[in-house]
C-alpha cells in the first residue's frame, strides 16, 4: 500500500474504532527538537547511557553528580514546544475521536498542546519533590538552584530535591496502571515515535484488539500491526487531520 493509501486507512480506522487511544514515546517529540534514546545517528544512547546516569542508585549515592549528568538535557525538555503531532492528537480528542494519550515522554508535550486526558506513565517535569519531607514543589525551582550554582538543588528543610520522573530502577507510577485499566476494551490503539523496547509499557500494546504503528523504524510489535506507517509523526498526522477533514465534509 502507499503512503497515501495509508493515510486514508488509518483515517478509517479511527472513524470505525469506538474506544481509540494513543500510545507515544520520545519520537513523538524529535521534531520539537528533543533527541530519543534509539534512532540510529541521533539517539542520545549514543552518546550516553541513560541507564547508568539517570539512576535512583546515582541520585543516592552523588545527586550533584546526578543533577550534572541529566539537568541541562532536561532543561531543553522544559523550554520545547508541542508540534503537529501533539496538536493532532489533543484535536482528535476533542473531536471524539481519541479518548487519551498514554505517554512515555516527562517533557509534558501533550499537557502544553491542549490533551486533556493523559496518562504521563514516567512522570514529567512540572514538578519536583523533597527526599527527605515529601513537600513538592516546582521543577523550576530545582532547576534555577541549579542554573544559579546550587548542586545538589536543596528543599528548605536540607533534603535533597528530585523531579517526579520514573528513574531507572525506580517501580512505575500510578499513571501507568491507571493506563492500563484504561485500555480495557481498548479497540484501537495508535503507536506513535516509540520503539516499543521499553518495558513495562511495550506490553501495553497487548491491550488492543487493532494495532497502528506511526514509527521511522522498525518495531517488535510491526508483525501484529494492522497498519504500519514509517514515516514522521508530523507529516503523518497532519495528513491524517487533512485526509479526516475532507471525509467528514464529502
Ligand atoms: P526510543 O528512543 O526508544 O524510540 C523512539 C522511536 O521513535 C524510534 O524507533 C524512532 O524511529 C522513532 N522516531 C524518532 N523520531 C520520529 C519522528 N519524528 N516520527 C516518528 N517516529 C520517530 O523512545 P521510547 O520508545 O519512547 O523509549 C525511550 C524512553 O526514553 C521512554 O521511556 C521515554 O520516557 C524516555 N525519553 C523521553 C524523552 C521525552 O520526554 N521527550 C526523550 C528521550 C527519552
Amino acid at each position: 500500500m502507499d503512503y497515501s493509501g495509508k493515510i486514508k486507512t488509518l483515517a478509517k480506522l479511527i472513524q470505525g474504532s469506538s474506544r481509540t487511544f494513543a500510545l507515544t514515546g520520545a519520537g513523538i517529540s524529535t521534531e520539537s527538537g528533543i533527541p530519543d534514546f534509539r534512532s540510529p545517528g541521533t539517539g542520545l544512547w549514543q552518546k550516553t547511557d541513560p541507564m547508568k546516569v539517570a539512576t535512583v542508585t546515582v541520585l543516592r549515592r552523588d545527586p550533584a553528580a546526578f543533577y550534572k549528568a541529566n539537568l541541562e538535557r532536561w532543561s531543553v525538555f522544559t523550554e520545547a514546544e508541542p508540534n503537529a503531532a501533539h496538536y493532532a492528537l489533543a484535536a482528535l480528542e476533542r473531536e471524539g475521536l481519541l479518548e487519551g494519550v498514554i505517554s512515555q515522554n516527562i517533557d509534558g508535550l501533550h499537557v502544553k498542546a491542549g490533551s486533556e486526558r493523559v496518562w504521563e506513565v514516567h512522570g514529567h517535569l512540572r514538578t519536583c519533590h523533597c527526599m527527605k519531607c515529601n513537600g513538592r514543589q516546582p521543577f523550576s525551582n530545582l532547576l534555577e538552584q541549579f542554573k544559579s550554582g546550587i548542586n545538589p538543588p536543596l528543599c528548605i528543610c536540607g533534603g535533597v530535591l528530585r523531579p517526579d520522573v520514573v528513574l531507572f530502577e525506580d517501580p512505575m507510577g500510578e499513571d501507568f496502571f491507571h493506563a492500563s485499566q484504561a485500555l480495557n476494551g481498548c479497540q484501537l490503539l495508535v503507536v506513535v515515535g516509540s520503539s516499543l523496547r521499553v518495558y513495562p509499557v511495550a506490553h501495553l500494546p497487548e491491550r488492543a484488539a487493532r494495532l497502528v504503528i506511526v514509527n521511522r523504524d522498525a518495531t517488535p510489535w510491526d508483525d501484529r500491526a494492522a497498519l504500519v506507517i514509517n514515516d514522521s509523526a508530523g507529516k503523518v498526522f497532519t495528513d491524517l487531520m487533512t485526509e479526516l477533514k475532507q471525509s467528514s465534509d464529502v
